[in-house]
């Protein structure tokens, strides 16, 4: 069985753009773990890609069926969960998986993974970078950026239950500082 990375954090802290970087390291064999959502798509986002994105109704049949590792209603009415076969594809290709999700259902796969996973929280320097970088990268509008700001203070007290907290300030120090974390834990954890 592979190892399991979790990355969470507040949106728009940069956990994708860490996520990313992380998927290039070479020798890490990562595979990212794609999720299903309820919401629709965003701005060059592809379905299978960025996100298996699912109606209501499928999401809820998936849920009935026990298909998922884990889900959340993330913001009202959006949700989202890590299907369980997202997880034995990737073993099964003999990769380890990487999780972009929200801060309870990282800590829901931590609970269920424990030693076999590296839960990292991605901090923002402050709430205030925080919200100009969601606006900046103008893919939500005025009223979602305001739903997602509302709730990082929220999610911001869950950081202390993660093995590890990166603050995300310049971007090339928490890409190093993220890299030797994972680097360290697929050697030794
Ligand atoms: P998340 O996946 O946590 O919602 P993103 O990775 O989409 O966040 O990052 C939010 C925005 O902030 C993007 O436009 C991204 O390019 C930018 N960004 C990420 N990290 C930094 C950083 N260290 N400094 C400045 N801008 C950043
Ligand atoms: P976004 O709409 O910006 O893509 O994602 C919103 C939030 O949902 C982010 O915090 C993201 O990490 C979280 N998320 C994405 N996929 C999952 C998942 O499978 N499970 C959970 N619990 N959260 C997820």
């Amino acid at each position: 069985m592979g190892k399991l990375i979790i990355f969470s954090a507040p949106s728009g802290a940069g956990k994708s753009t860490l996520v990313q970087h992380v998927l290039k390291q070479p020798g890490f064999n990562l595979a990212f773990s794609i999720s299903a959502t309820s919401r629709p798509p965003r701005g060059q986002e592809v379905d299978g890609r960025e996100y298996y994105f699912l109606s209501a109704d499928e999401f809820r049949d998936k849920i009935a069926r026990g298909e998922f590792l884990e889900y959340e209603e993330v913001y009202a009415g959006c949700f989202y969960g890590t299907l369980r076969s997202e997880v034995e594809r990737i073993w099964a290709a003999g990769q380890n998986v990487i999780f972009d999700v929200d801060v309870k259902g990282g800590l829901n796969i931590k609970r269920q993974y424990g030693d076999q996973a590296l839960a990292i929280f991605i901090a923002p320097p402050s709430l205030e970078v925080l919200e100009r970088r969601l606006r900046g990268r103008a893919t939500d509008s005025p009223e979602k950026i305001a739903e997602r700001i509302g709730k990082a203070e929220y999610e911001m007290a869950f950081a202390p239950r993660f093995d590890h907290t990166i603050v995300n300030d310049r971007l090339e120090d928490a890409q190093r500082e993220v890299a030797e974390l994972i680097r360290q834990f697929l050697l030794n954890g």
